[in-house]
């Protein structure tokens, strides 16, 4: 019978296998929005997102709720790397009516400890701020602002449920006259336990507490915190793991001395995995036990047990002192004659036995718990393995080896992938909390600067009005035929009249030059689709930056090749030229260049037709079976292609290297053309846009600063606040400012950052991707020689995301100005018009187009607006042009 009871109490390493995969799944469920009404685990956001880093500063207090007490605490800390806290506390006595009395009573008595306290030190009356240590399950909404969920351990004070424990703690204190006390923090006695064990050179990231409750505590990744709305970052969370098993998911492991345990209980049913760890139960456990098996005659044959009816009879502390090796057997027969049991030898081996199994257990349990936190940490930051310190107080820890050896060994088990260093609670919670509540006023302060640089660059609904209604009215300048020069919008006609209808046939050369990639196309158009062949070549930049003559020889020399390459030599292709380069257009084939831009500076090009360049440099090569058919800007290029397949695309929008757009404008509206009737596709040059100084306003100095470095300073405004050749560079001088701040990568120079151009645009699509690890995002700064901790590259992040936000954002301005004057133009209540895009900005990152058709939305609420991403548009577009051309050459 005692084996028989033994074996229940022992749960084999499979079951705490699957009782771990059950915690797993519980938390999962807790953290998830959805389904978190209806977790056990109510897995609580603390708003702890740091953990001390040595810098923190200052005078702090703590108050400390406790079972039967407060606690009072004042620490100093010198910035020193917080090696040399120093520390004064008092405990308080509570009287055993609060508990159960008014929440007013309570939260008076807890100020008038701080008062008495506060008197005890004599210190200047400075804003002191406060760190409270509240152990009760609370919804915290912000560090400083936490509703009381429900009381447990045995407090029931009126009037405190769902309010707000921070503020009722603040009125108190305000009431005891001082007022220069500040709550600043709230939290859990876990994190407390948390904080207290982490060094600056060893973060703690978990704790466990194993008291007469039991509960945990861990840094979540932020944005697995569905309850909280920080995505970056992490964020310890509270587990509330006591309340596992509630809806009897730890039935099959529970006794009937467990079920006894729990009816007898003040909350049955509640806190099945509390009954099963915390010390206030074990003794218990055990009396349960040995009530069945004395009435089962296999214990205390010959005595009466009626004594062990009583519940509290035996101690947990008992308990554990008889699980001793050496003193354990005197102690069995000590504490079994206490309570007047008469026990043999073979009565005190078994209890003895009966204690073993209960505590193991116990101890089993917690690790099967921290094996799914270690599990679930190392999953989510994407770890082959997890390096961790645990962070334990709790009385069953600390004063028992066993204890902390079968909770060591069964976690290395049941968490073979994570590496633990536990790590005993010296100083229970204060300190740590002193910690919670000197990271956060750093971080305050901390946030405040970098919202104060950041400020310039968020853009507010109202300041994106006024781009969109600039944008109109230059974009009204540029089609005057008097304004027109005076206008920043260059509004350029290209004399492409109409979309491709979808009759157009042949096969064409096409060109595309006006980024990143110079290339030679073969385009064939045929009923069946269009297919083509390409091949890139790459422009030296001594040849972009060189001579007119030897930039159109270099792109003859590579037509050339790809002919040869294609077989091509033969034959004489209509060819379509996409020069992405703002032109004043005066046929379809005749285009004089007005400026480069994008890095390009070719001498004795600007005020030329370039299609002139062209034949002159083929004439130079030789090359004489060339046809330029048609120019095109490659907005115009990437329209034409998008409204192959859908013939609503009317509008053509690049965000890659540069920016610009085009559209379908009225004739009659185009000042600088003759004629009025039909439409015309209008380049507009928008990247021009604020030239003028009308976005002056809107610049920052980190624009400035860019803008200066380039080799059209002053030029191309709109573009350099948007487009892929700007936004690491901006990225780059934020960064700068922040390390000069002595907010990021501790203040420490980064040679390297002050390269030009080092940090690439592409760096902010890895680095802004949601869910990356941000060990990833460490990776690409470490690639800069940056040192990079965890706070710096959320910062980075943070960083990126509002460079690009804004980039989109003004894109979507633009854009609103388009769409709307399109409707105006048509005299429609809503417009449905489609864009086609290009540019492997807008591609490839992981939120411009989204952040941009969201503004878009807003911002012109009556166009209904479609985008369609081109396929190689420049390349097809010109093609189309070329073919649309040539159809109307034919007779
Ligand atoms: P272009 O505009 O010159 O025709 P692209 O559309 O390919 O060429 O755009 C090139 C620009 O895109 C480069 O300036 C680069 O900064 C940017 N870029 C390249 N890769 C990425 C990426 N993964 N995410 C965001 N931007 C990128
Ligand atoms: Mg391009």
């Amino acid at each position: 019978q005692v084996q028989r009871a033994l074996l229940a109490l022992t749960i084999p390493l499979e079951m705490l296998q699957a009782v771990k995969g059950r915690m797993l799944q519980d938390m999962r469920k807790g953290l998830s929005r959805q389904t978190h009404a209806q977790a056990n685990m109510r897995m609580l956001p603390t708003y702890i997102c740091s953990t001390p880093d040595g810098t923190e500063k200052g005078d702090l207090l703590v108050v400390e709720l406790c079972q039967t007490h407060v606690r009072t605490l004042w620490m100093t800390l010198l910035g020193d790397g917080n090696r040399s806290p120093q520390a004064t506390n008092k405990i308080f006595d509570m009287p055993a009516d609060i508990m159960k009395g008014t929440g007013e009573a309570l939260f008076d008595f807890i100020a008038q400890c701080v008062r008495q306290f506060l008197a005890g030190i004599s210190r200047p009356q400075h804003r002191l701020p406060l760190g409270f240590v509240f152990p009760f399950s609370c919804r915290q909404t912000r560090l400083d602002k936490a509703e009381l969920i429900s009381w447990s351990k045995g407090f029931s004070c009126s009037d405190v449920e769902g309010k707000d424990v921070v503020q009722l703690l603040q009125s108190a204190i305000n009431k005891q006259e001082l007022s220069h006390v500040d709550v600043v923090a709230l939290m859990n006695d876990t994190v407390g336990t948390m904080m207290t064990c982490s060094t600056v050179e060893k973060p703690c990231e978990v704790a466990l507490v194993i008291d007469k409750g039991t509960n945990s505590c861990f840094m979540a990744e932020a944005q697995q915190v569905e309850m909280a709305e920080e995505t970056s970052g992490r964020m310890c969370v509270n587990t509330e793991w006591g309340c596992f098993g509630d809806d009897g998911s730890l039935s099959d492991i529970m006794t009937p001395y467990d079920q006894r345990v729990d009816q007898e209980s003040s909350n049955p049913g509640q806190k099945r995995f509390e009954k099963l760890v915390g010390s206030l139960y074990l003794g218990e456990i055990v009396r349960h036990a040995l009530t069945s098996l004395a009435a089962e005659k296999a214990l205390f044959v010959g005595s009466s047990v009626t004594v062990l009816g009583t519940k509290g009879v035996l101690k947990t502390q008992q308990v554990l002192e008889i699980i001793d090796n050496e003193e354990g057997m005197a102690k069995a027969r000590k504490a079994l004659e206490d309570v007047g049991l008469r026990p043999s030898e073979r009565d005190c081996c078994r209890v003895q036995q009966i204690c073993r199994v209960v505590v193991s257990r116990a101890a089993a349990l917690c690790a099967a718990g921290l094996a799914a936190i270690l599990s679930h940490m190392c999953q989510s930051r994407e770890l082959e393995q997890l390096v961790v310190s645990v962070g334990v107080d709790g009385e069953l820890f600390r004063g028992h080896t066993r204890f902390g050896e079968i909770l060591q060994s069964v976690t290395g088990l049941l968490a073979p992938e994570c590496m633990a260093t536990f790590l005993p609670s010296v100083d229970g919670t204060g300190r740590g909390a002193a910690m919670v509540t000197a990271v956060a006023l750093r971080l305050a302060a901390h946030r405040r600067e970098v919202d104060q640089l950041l400020a310039p660059l968020r853009l507010s609904r109202a300041d994106l009005e006024r781009v969109q209604a600039l944008m109109r009215q230059e974009m009204d300048l540029g089609l005057g035929r008097e304004s027109h020069a005076n206008a920043s919008v260059r509004m350029l006609p290209t004399y492409v009249r109409g979309t491709p209808d979808g009759t157009e046939r042949g096969e064409f050369l096409a060109l595309d030059l006006g980024g990143t990639n110079f290339r030679v196309l073969v385009v064939r158009v045929a009923q069946d689709g269009i297919r083509m062949a390409s091949e890139i070549y790459v422009i030296p930049t001594a040849v972009m930056q060189g001579t007119g003559e030897a930039l159109f020889d270099h792109i003859i020399e590579c037509i050339m090749d790809f002919q040869l390459k294609q077989d091509l030599m033969e034959q004489v292709l209509p060819l379509g030229f996409t020069f992405s380069f703002p032109c004043q257009q005066l046929g379809l084939d005749k285009a004089v260049l007005l400026s480069w831009t994008k890095g390009f500076s070719a001498s004795g090009c600007v005020g030329q037709d370039v299609v002139q360049l062209l034949r002159e440099a083929a004439q130079r090569k030789q090359h004489l079976a060339l046809k330029v058919v048609a120019v095109v800007n490659d907005t115009v290029g990437t329209m034409m292609s998008c409204g192959y397949d859908d013939p609503k695309c009317e509008i053509g929008l690049i965000v890659g290297t540069g920016t610009n757009a085009c559209y379908m404008e009225e004739m009659q509206n185009v000042g600088t053309v003759e004629g009025e009737q039909g439409r015309m596709c209008i380049n507009m040059e928008w990247g021009a846009f604020g030239d003028n100084g009308c976005l002056d306003d809107i610049f920052t100095d980190f624009d400035r600063l860019v803008d200066e470095k380039t080799i059209n300073a002053g030029k191309q405004r709109f573009e350099k606040l948007i487009s892929g050749m700007y936004l690491g560079e901006i990225v780059r001088h934020i960064l700068l400012a922040l390390v000069e701040k002595q907010l990021l990568f501790c203040g420490k120079p980064c040679p390297k950052l002050q390269t030009k151009d080092i940090f690439k645009t592409k760096f902010l699509s890895t680095i802004e991707i949601d869910g990356l690890a941000l060990r990833q995002v460490r990776a690409i700064l470490q690639d800069l020689e940056l040192q990079a901790s965890f706070e710096d590259s959320v910062l980075v992040r943070e960083v990126c995301q509002t460079v690009s936000l804004r980039a989109a954002h003004l894109c979507a301005a633009g854009l609103a100005a388009v769409v709307e004057k399109m409707r105006e133009n048509r005299g429609l209540a809503r417009l449905a018009v489609t864009v086609g895009v290009d540019g492997t900005l807008y591609k490839m990152h992981p939120h411009f187009s989204q952040h941009l058709q969201q503004m878009l939305q807003d911002l012109a609420p009556n166009c209904t607006v479609t985008f369609l991403q081109s396929e190689d548009g420049s390349g097809k577009g010109a093609a189309l042009v070329a073919a649309v051309a040539c159809r109307g050459a034919e007779p």
